[in-house]
């Protein structure tokens, strides 16, 4: 039997994590479950999950919390430091870290250096801090894995024994796939007036609010580009992307001998995730089995810097290394807030990244005070500016 802290549990990731749970009650106990303000949801989670430790990050939701589980046995606790507390706990075999952005970086990293098995949904915590992350997991001994379905699916086609964080022997580079999401082929001149309910509407994942921005802009894949540098240990130029509007084939990797190894399934993060906390066994995730007669074709296309140009962005921020990276996450975070929130329109998206990326010097990013220092910068960076353009 395992323990598991869920960090991000009322949210998509965290949905279809308790959905695998629930299938294998022989295997997995809740030891822990995380949310920032969301508290029906919790609530409903530790009726059904009967976890030891419930943690609102807002103190508020905290409070509102336990007076809703009155007499039951989960203890309610709130902050951001409790976050990092029910990651790192000795009785925990299995950290999911999926809350969304930056915030994710503290718990996460707790549960890295208390070498827990650790399932990285967040990706923004690897892109804002890669090199220091990678050396925390090798200096402590953790075991990372990936969940993200394309770093999960490159992990699967990787040989065996692979480890995160090593360099892979034999290959010729990595096909990152992304479907391009709801803006493929959508003519350019409407890209500025495209609402936040066509922008979350994708055509072929259900996700958070956030992510599913960063799939119509591309940041998405941008950020997994940096992702797989770092979770792999290869250069930027070993990455090609490739559109693939059907999202069956997860990512490729081609060898030098010419083979290229492909993981297929349907578009489920219940695989991924079930792949990760199983692995290296393979455990039953509810995901519907895949029909090749019914998808009935493969399609593939080069990705259209000049249509997406957060690629070229995320590309740039990883040549420039350092705190590039944690300045181009933090600008676009705040860009997609304020997209979502209609202060700004679509295309204002990259500009502003483009604009943080030039205005806000990068540095060595040899320590979390550093790293933290400039993602908070290029956000003061965003606000200012979006100020001024409302203005
Ligand atoms: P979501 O918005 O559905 O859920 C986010 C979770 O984070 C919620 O549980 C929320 O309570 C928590 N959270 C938000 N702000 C917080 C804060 N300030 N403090 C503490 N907790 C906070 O997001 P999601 O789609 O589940 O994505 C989660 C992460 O997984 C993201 O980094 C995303 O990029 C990554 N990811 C998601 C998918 C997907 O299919 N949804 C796929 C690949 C990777
Ligand atoms: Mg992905």
């Amino acid at each position: 039997m395992q323990n598991l802290t869920l960090l991000g549990a009322t949210g998509s990731i965290g949905r279809s994590t308790l959905d695998i749970v629930s299938r294998h009650p022989d295997r997995y106990q809740i030891y822990a479950l995380t949310a920032n303000t969301n508290v029906e949801q919790m609530a409903v989670l530790c009726a059904q999950f009967n976890p030891r430790y419930a943690v609102m990050a807002d103190v508020d939701s905290a409070n509102r919390l336990k007076a809703m589980l009155d007499g039951c046995q989960t203890e309610v606790r709130a902050g951001e430091q409790a976050l990092a507390e029910v990651a790192e706990q000795s009785e925990v075999d299995i950290v999911v870290a999926a809350i969304v952005g930056s915030v994710g970086l503290m718990p996460t990293l707790a549960a890295v250096r208390a070498a827990k098995r650790v399932l990285l949904a967040n990706k923004e915590a690897l892109v804002m801090a890669g090199a220091l992350f990678m050396d925390e997991v090798a200096a402590h001994g953790a075991e990372l894995l990936p969940v993200d379905s394309e770093h999960n699916a490159i992990f699967q086609c990787l040989p065996s024994g692979y480890t995160v964080g090593s360099k892979p022997s034999g290959i010729r580079n990595i096909l990152l796939t992304g479907s391009g999401g709801p803006f493929r082929e959508l003519p350019m001149a409407e890209f500025e007036s495209v609402t936040p309910e066509q922008a979350i509407a994708h055509p072929n994942w259900d996700m958070g609010p956030k992510i599913s921005v960063d799939s119509a802009t591309m940041m998405n894949k941008g950020l997994e580009l940096i992702e797989a540098c770092w979770l792999f240990d290869v250069k930027e130029t070993d990455i090609n992307i490739v559109l693939h509007k059907q999202s069956i084939i997860h990512s490729l990797v081609a060898y030098n001998d010419g083979s290229v190894l492909a993981q297929m399934g349907m578009p489920d993060m219940r695989t991924p995730i079930a792949n990760a906390l199983a692995w290296p066994d393979r455990i039953e995730s509810g995901v519907e089995p895949l029909d090749l007669i019914k998808v009935s074709q493969l399609n593939f296309e080069s990705a259209d810097e000049n249509r997406f140009p957060c690629l070229r962005l995320a590309r740039t921020a990883f040549r420039q290394g350092g705190t590039s990276m944690a300045i181009l996450n933090a600008a676009n975070e705040v860009a997609v807030e304020n997209f979502l929130g209609r202060r700004i329109k679509f295309t204002e998206i990259a500009q502003l990244i483009e604009k943080t990326l030039n205005a806000v010097p990068s540095q060595a990013a040899d320590d979390l005070p550093t790293i933290i220092q400039d993602d908070l910068r290029a956000r003061e960076f965003v606000r200012q500016h979006i100020q001024l353009i409302s203005r």
